[in-house]
């Protein structure tokens, strides 16, 4: 490929989690026979709504119509993603695709350019595979029943219920993170979250307090009362209709519902959280005769999920060079669904500890111009180096050192190990998504140039 122009350096906007490979929610999970506790507490629903007429939100863009596309669009936006951060992101992406056939005819890398620094890239893929699959089998109407809308590509059973009941007044009902975190508080579920047994409690709990109308406003109720009231860290039981008979409130330490990942399986013991990971890369900012930059197009899976990026030379504890933008750390586990379970962490650059650029010594400028040899024959004459910074994600940290590096004339083309790859003109309107740390590294480069 030998297009010119990437996307442009868009700011990252308090950007969600960038980062860990997609989580795409797939299919609906099995259904698990489960055992819940004999005794759960009274209906809520009555005070749910209550609470919702005077405190809930209901003036968020995706709530003004609800059309079924605007619907599904938010919610596969809100999986994992605050909605604080999700709403300027989903302005600009209906205004550029403001429905389901625009969607459906429109390039993938469009479509990864407006959602670029939103994170998770998988849902952008599987959101653009489900148009075109809606087109193909539906005659492009979003289709209502429950069993159609779980099947597309992307959404998972909770989805699907948001969905079917915010769009088309089904009765479903919903399990994202918010409202595992109010329901296992409420029913004082203390298994590990992702247990199958913990899954099928909830969703079992979940169905026995829905509501035979305003099923919409309920759900809605729901994840506003996670988000709002009842939150991860210091739940305001003094502020909840639920608090009378809620029983992780009344248990003294609700915080401790549910368990976290590493928690216990008994109880809602809390044992500790695993160390973050630390990468360490060099981006390559190679530049042709003429000023344009090489980028590669990442592989569909892991970090940066088909966005356009720059080659990244590995230090160690990376993989070995040989796959260029393939070799890049591992996705971790599938995050929840829907609305996160508090809110996600940004993901953030930070100018590193060592952000005072050091200059390759030469021998480690001999080892990077070999390997540019070597993986992207390419002849390269390395540069300045650029502030360094840590670009974080979900899982882990990424330190990124920017160095220049030249490629004279004369050179043969790129060779990217079966990665499509372009030569990006900075002075052009982008066509093609960044990862919100590659657009600094551009910004950077405006503000001082070579
Ligand atoms: S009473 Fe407290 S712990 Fe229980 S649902 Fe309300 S905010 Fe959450």
């Amino acid at each position: 490929m030998t297009a010119t122009n990437a996307a442009p350096a868009a700011p990252e906007v308090s950007p969600p989690p960038e980062t860990s490979p997609v989580p795409p929610e797939v299919s609906p999970p099995p259904e698990v026979s489960a055992e819940i506790p004999a005794e759960i507490p009274a209906k809520i629903s009555a005070r749910l709504l209550k609470w919702y007429d005077a405190h809930g939100r209901k003036d968020l863009p995706w709530q003004r119509a609800r059309e079924p596309y605007r619907v599904w669009v938010a919610e596969v936006m809100l999986q994992q993603t605050q909605v604080g951060a999700v709403i300027p992101y989903y302005r600009r992406f209906m205004r550029q695709f403001p429905d389901l056939g625009a969607l459906a005819a429109a390039d993938l890398d469009a479509v990864l350019r407006h959602w670029a620094g939103l994170g998770y890239y998988a849902r952008a893929r599987n959101l653009h595979a489900a148009a075109r699959q809606i087109v193909a089998r539906h005659g492009g109407e979003f289709p209502a029943r429950f069993e159609d809308i779980a099947a597309l590509p992307g959404i998972g059973r909770s989805t699907a219920g948001a969905v079917a009941a915010f769009a088309f007044g089904k009765r479903r009902a919903i399990l994202d993170g918010n409202v595992k975190r109010v329901l296992s508080r409420y029913a004082a579920l203390g298994g590990r979250p992702g247990a199958a047994k913990t899954q099928a409690q909830l969703w079992q709990v979940a169905e026995q307090q829905l509501p035979k109308s305003r099923v919409a406003d309920y759900n809605q109720a729901l994840m506003d009362l996670g988000a709002t009231v009842c939150a991860r860290a210091k739940p305001k039981c003094d502020a909840c209709p639920l608090a009378a008979d809620c029983r992780a409130h009344r248990s003294g330490d609700p915080a401790a519902y549910p368990a976290r990942k590493s928690g216990a399986v008994t109880g809602a013991t809390v044992t500790g959280k695993p160390a973050r990971r630390r990468k360490t890369v060099t981006m390559l900012i190679v530049r042709d005769r003429v000023g344009h930059v090489l980028l590669v197009q990442r592989p569909p899976r892991g970090i940066w999920g088909g966005l356009w990026s720059l080659p990244e030379y590995p230090h160690r504890a990376a993989r070995p060079a040989a796959t260029v933008a393939r070799s890049q750390p591992s996705p971790p586990a599938k995050p929840p669904r829907s609305q996160p379970s508090s809110p996600a962490k940004p993901s953030r650059s930070q100018p590193s500890p060592r952000a005072k650029p050091r200059p390759p010594t030469p021998a480690q400028r001999r080892r990077i111009e070999t390997w540019c040899a070597r993986q992207l024959n390419l002849r390269v004459q390395t540069g300045r180096a650029l502030p360094a910074f840590t670009h974080s994600f979900t899982h882990f940290d990424l330190d990124i050192r920017p160095l220049l590096a030249d490629a004279p004339a004369g050179n043969p083309a790129p060779r990217m190990d079966g990665a499509p790859h372009l030569w990006y003109n900075p002075s052009k309107p982008a066509t093609v998504g960044v990862p919100a740390a590659v657009a600094r590294i551009f910004e950077r480069l405006k503000v001082a140039p070579e």
